[in-house]
């Protein structure tokens, strides 16, 4: 089923959010520079870019039971395992305002979600679909630069922004089967999204779609991303029914 829904109830503000968040994270890598220098657990403070890394890295030694010849929506995308340069899944527009694109053999399932969700009265959005490449690249870049701004050596400088987003080809939305829901009441990408009726809603149902919280708050040592209530990956019923039910992380997903 693929309802359509009205578009302009997806207008995002969520894209002026992230661009927002570029400038002040400039802000934030003086602070986390100056937290790091004492922190000896997790990262100082949860990024507001999405998939921020968990800090120290932990071991991503764990692969679960991926193989190369795994089902392409088991396919494992992480530090330790990231995708090639060249990876272009075929992609269908989810959201003609936002432009946002998911994986053409998910994105049925995906909009299958929603509009249950937005039957029962509910307003998600999603504010980030596929990534390129390219687009990871330059966000990571950015952050290289701000960082190089504050003075850090080249080499500081990408340790600083590895803290807070994944290098390219480690991010997860490269794959085109992971998306970022939002309520469009609260877009802000931080812990308040959980009290939101829309993550409550995913938390409980997004498995009865082929989906899965990507990034439990107990975890992180294992994902290396730190806890993130609106990541939302697809990986097929069986699946996430399978890990939502154990309590595991697609890493430690072994298929049967
Ligand atoms: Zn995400």
């Amino acid at each position: 089923m693929k309802a359509k829904r009205p578009a302009k109830r997806r207008r995002s503000l969520c894209f002026f959010y992230i661009a927002g968040l570029l400038i002040p994270v400039a802000l934030l890598l003086a602070l986390a520079s100056a937290l790091l220098r004492d922190a000896s657990g997790e990262s100082p403070a949860p990024s507001t870019l999405s998939d921020n890394p968990a800090s120290p890295a932990p071991s991503l030694g764990i692969a679960g039971g991926w193989e190369e010849d795994s089902p392409w929506q088991l396919r494992l995308v992480n530090s330790a395992h990231p995708l090639p340069e060249d990876w272009a899944p075929d992609l269908t527009v989810l959201d003609p305002y936002t432009g946002e694109e998911f994986d053409s053999r998910a994105v049925g399932y995906l909009n299958e979600m929603l509009s249950a969700m937005e039957s029962e009265g509910l307003q998600p959005l999603v504010c980030s679909g596929y990534r390129s490449y390219e687009s990871q690249v330059r966000i990571f870049q950015d952050n290289v630069e701000d960082a190089i701004a504050q003075g850090f050596s080249q080499e500081e400088a990408e340790q600083q922004a590895s803290l807070w987003v994944m290098p390219p080809g480690c991010s997860e939305h490269q794959s085109g089967l992971a998306a970022d829901i939002v309520s469009q009441e609260n877009q802000r990408l931080d812990d308040t999204q959980e009290d939101t009726p829309e993550q409550q809603w995913l938390h409980a149902h997004c498995q009865d779609y082929g989906f899965i919280l990507r990034y439990p708050p107990d975890k992180t040592d294992i994902t290396g991303v730190n806890y993130e209530p609106w990541h939302y990956r697809y990986v097929g019923a069986d699946a996430a029914r399978a890990i939502m039910a154990q309590g595991i992380c697609l890493e430690e997903y072994s298929p049967a």
